[in-house]
């Protein structure tokens, strides 16, 4: 009983921030036009997107940084992106974070690494995007807007990866596995995970070309968050180089892109 309280509780709270918080009708074709990966799925589909895209602005707070401002068509093409992995999901994905900082352009971030010999060495490092437990997820419009506009492989879209990355540390750990729904689903993952990434590393290192960005040699978190962005702007090609690791992607996320896209 106090269950169904609070669901209706939920329903009514969602439909009210729903109505605050509407996308209006320009800037939702708008946001859909730039975004070409988001023109192939179905209406019902991109109808749900939208519903999902304004309860996100609801609950999240943009803020610019070095000059950039956060105009609604900023909002609302992070949202629509950001809302793609979760939308079989739901957005309790991203409720570890609050914040999303956007910076005109790469971050130069200072970085230390301790080596063998307990010496601290700097580096400075320039990011389009950064995720971090317990947030705030940044981004880079430039980089952001970018990704709209590429054509090539592999895929490149750096709002679903830093929002993959969110879904990975959701258990606490960026290690490229998300919180699963069992053990048998677990084994599946890391055997998928294992082979494609030995895969992918290998073809790196040969300087051949990847179905994925090279980067995601960096790391299996880094395998598993440009998977994502393959996943979802070249699911083709993702599942031609690694159908099992697809697969395993498509049971995770429950889409099912490249059978829309063929
Ligand atoms: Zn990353």
């Amino acid at each position: 009983m106090f269950s169904r309280l609070l669901q209706a509780w939920a329903q009514r709270r969602d439909q009210a921030r729903l109505q605050r918080h509407a996308i209006p009708d320009a800037l939702w074709e708008l946001t859909l036009l730039r975004h070409r990966f988001l023109q192939r799925r179905s209406a019902p589909d991109l109808e749900r997107l939208r519903t999902l895209a304004a309860l996100f602005l609801a609950g999240k707070e943009f803020s610019g940084a070095a000059g950039q401002d956060v105009t609604d068509e900023v909002a609302v093409s992070i949202a629509a992106q950001a809302c793609l992995p979760v939308l079989e999901l739901g957005l309790g994905w991203y409720d570890a974070f609050v914040g999303i900082v956007v910076y005109p352009d790469e971050v130069v971030a200072r970085r230390e690494v301790v080596d063998d010999d307990g010496v601290v060495h700097f580096y400075d490092e320039a990011l389009s995007g950064e995720a971090m437990p317990g947030g705030p997820v940044v981004l880079s419009w430039r980089d952001v807007s970018e990704s709209n506009e590429w054509d090539g492989e592999p895929a490149y879209n750096v709002v679903i990866h830093e929002f993959a990355h969110v879904m990975d540390m959701r258990d606490g750990v960026a290690d490229g596995i998300p919180p699963l729904a069992d053990a048998g689903e677990h084994r599946a993952w890391r055997e998928a995970l294992d082979e494609a990434y030995a895969l992918h590393a290998h073809a790196v290192e040969a300087d051949l070309p990847t179905a994925v960005d090279p980067y995601g040699a960096e790391g299996p978190e880094e395998f598993f968050a440009v998977s994502s962005e393959s996943f979802f702007i070249e699911p083709l090609v993702l599942r031609e180089a690694h159908p099992r690791w697809y697969a395993a992607l498509s049971r995770f996320y429950r889409q099912d892109p490249a059978a829309e896209a063929a």
